[in-house]
């Protein structure tokens, strides 16, 4: 009997020596739409790279070396998207190139031509200034105003605007580079880093376990290091490290939860960077160095489920990567599930389910606004000729997750967690298909155990499954209803809401009626002063309502505003700006969106400017 499919075995590491000899590699990368390149016949396998980073012409510049695994090709084929391309290499002797025609998506093919036993290509580039990826900041847009910054966002196809590359997530390569910038800030990667300063500017990385190229990730700027463990730590501007340091203090808690569930942490390091307001998402999963936006930080460490989620992420999708864009859910639906057994383990049962509620709730409201197009509820999805972006939603996580967790209980949690435990293994620097994984799954938990399960219905068909996983909370019960007391008796009692979770204020502020009157939020806002909540999330769902019913009460127009020129988290602005244009105030959203924008990275832009028609 086998024990997992072709497809499992597509994607074998190319952990080899570049001198082996080479024997033809039979074809083990599918199909894909959204790269150019073309790795059954020659495919990247180690990189070199060495740049500098100038933050006066805001440009990367230098040369990108591959080692390459050649199929006996003529040419190799790298994704590139606004790059100036200087030169190219093979083999260390000049070659010629092509620049295939731009497409809006994919940016150009990068056909290089090399002879049937080349082993390495080198391109020399500089990055312009419509490059995506980047995000150039000045003083300014930092917490502590004196220095510059520069990050990068490589998800999904952004990693070609920056280095010229073979842009698939199919795609494994090490890598090592040498990054040059200026004289006052520090570099950092997703790879081994430096913990000071060095004198000369100049920083030299290496990572060594593989990884696909969308993880390729650097941030420049003035950021010190604290450790929280032997394993963790935090970087940040200096202004923000203490602040970061005590609210991730639980890391080292994190990592040891999620090892006893699924095994050894292999990326040996599990580092933070706090990073400026701008990042576009919560956080982004770069292997030993996790990119988070400040958002998180609460004060209270009630938001940290945020960096379990992307701990998660060094099994489900750094370690066994979803092979297209179109199997996304198989990198956000595991690492949801895995983040809430994390968040069980250290904080019980009740916090758990109230996460997994909230994303719930979200999924409901996803799967409403996809009416009209029932295709995108599928979790494998067909996004050929759309931007992977499309399915970055909470479809992928919030279905997928439901998905696993009603498996969870139809099998039972032991056997569940030995499958899982044994997936991660078996596919470890691997990369899979949803059809892989439904193989694997039939093959390894259902057949096995003669358990029947409408796996097909789940993955392949719109909607939600009518034997869905029943997730309940007391604590969110009780929210409600004490929502509903304050509402029915016009007063409000703080006595009741004492200790309430950051996730229990979530659901109480969600859940106002459509019939909720300014004078009840006002009562509200009085007693709790949601209007100037520091936590992130609290605030982001009450400025929501504010939109909704027209609330104007203590300046909250006003902070709404600063809120949206500040932070560029897409999931917050586009949460408020959506609501601006629900209530046909998007003249309002334009007003400030014109402020705003500047200081958005491009994937949040990119989304806004569509929402809102800007151009
Ligand atoms: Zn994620």
């Amino acid at each position: 009997m086998k024990k997992h499919s072709l497809l499992f075995s597509l994607i074998v590491l190319a952990f080899a020596c570049h001198d082996e000899k080479k024997e033809p590699i039979t074809p083990k990368y599918v199909e894909e739409s959204h790269s150019y390149a073309r790795p059954n016949t020659a495919a990247i396998t180690h990189l070199d790279l060495d740049i500098e980073a100038n933050f006066d012409t805001k440009t990367i510049s230098g040369s990108a070396t591959y080692a390459i695994d050649n199929n006996v090709a003529t040419s190799i084929v790298l994704d590139s998207k606004f790059l100036n391309i200087t030169k190219v290499q093979a083999d260390g002797k000049d070659t010629t190139f092509t620049l295939g025609d731009f497409d809006a998506q994919l940016g150009r093919p990068l056909i290089i031509d090399i002879a049937p036993n080349t082993n390495s290509i080198t391109v020399f580039y500089n990055t312009t200034d419509q490059t995506e990826a980047l995000q150039w900041l000045s003083p300014q847009q930092t917490a502590d105003k004196t220095h510059p910054f520069l990050f990068t966002q490589g998800q999904a196809i952004l990693t070609r605007s920056w280095i010229p590359i073979q842009d698939s997530p199919q795609i494994r390569i090490t890598y090592n580079a040498t990054v040059k910038v200026p004289k006052a800030l520090m570099a950092v990667m997703s790879a081994e880093n430096p913990k000071e300063k060095t004198a000369d500017g100049i920083y030299t990385f290496k990572m060594k376990q593989p990884i696909s190229p969308y993880l390729m990730a650097l941030a420049v700027g003035d950021i010190q290091y604290k450790a929280v463990s032997h394993r963790t730590g935090v970087y940040a501007e200096p202004s923000m490290v203490d602040k970061a340091q005590a609210e991730f203090s639980d890391m080292e808690k994190m990592v040891v939860a999620a090892e006893n569930l699924y095994g050894d942490y292999d990326w040996d390091q599990f580092d933070v960077i706090v990073l400026p307001p701008s990042f576009p998402f919560g956080g982004m999963e770069n292997p030993r160095l996790t990119f988070a936006t400040p958002t998180v930080i609460a004060g209270d460490k009630s938001l940290t489920s945020l960096i379990a989620h992307e701990l998660a992420h060094s099994w489900s999708g750094n370690l066994v990567t979803n092979a297209t864009w179109n199997d996304f859910w198989l990198n956000e639906g595991f690492t949801v599930y895995f983040e809430i057994r994390i968040m069980e383990a250290l904080y019980g049962k009740d916090r758990a389910n109230m996460i997994a509620l909230i994303g719930r709730q979200d999924l409901e409201e996803e799967v409403e606004g996809f009416k009209n197009e029932p295709e995108m509820t599928k979790l494998k999805l067909d996004l050929t000729n759309k931007n992977p972006d499309d399915g970055m939603n909470s479809i992928a996580y919030d279905k997928g997750y439901l998905f696993l967790r009603t498996l969870e209980e139809t099998v039972g949690r032991e056997k569940f967690d030995a499958f899982l435990k044994n997936y991660f293994k078996t596919n470890a620097f691997s990369t899979v298909t949803t059809e892989g994984f439904v193989d694997y799954l039939n093959t390894n938990l259902l057949e096995p155990n003669a358990i029947e399960f409408n796996v097909d219905e789940w993955i392949y068909q719109p909607g939600i499954p009518d034997n869905q996983a029943v997730i309940v909370s007391d604590k969110f019960e009780n929210a409600r209803r004490t929502l509903q007391s304050f509402l029915d008796q016009k007063t409000v009692d703080v006595s009741k809401t004492q200790n309430w979770t950051t996730q229990e204020w979530v659901h109480f502020i969600r859940n106002f009626p459509e019939s909720i009157t300014v004078e009840d939020m006002k009562r509200l806002d009085d007693a709790f002063h949601f209007t100037n909540s520091s936590n992130s999330h609290i605030a982001m769902v009450w400025f929501e309502q504010a939109i909704n019913h027209d609330y104007h009460d203590h300046h909250v127009d006003q902070k709404i505003e600063d809120f949206l020129i500040r932070v560029g988290r897409r999931w917050y602005v586009s949460t408020l700006y959506k609501a601006f244009k629900r209530h046909d105030k998007v003249d309002e959203a334009l007003e400030i969106y014109h402020k705003a924008r500047g200081n958005y990275h491009s994937v949040t832009s990119n989304t806004i400017d569509e929402m809102l028609g800007y151009n």
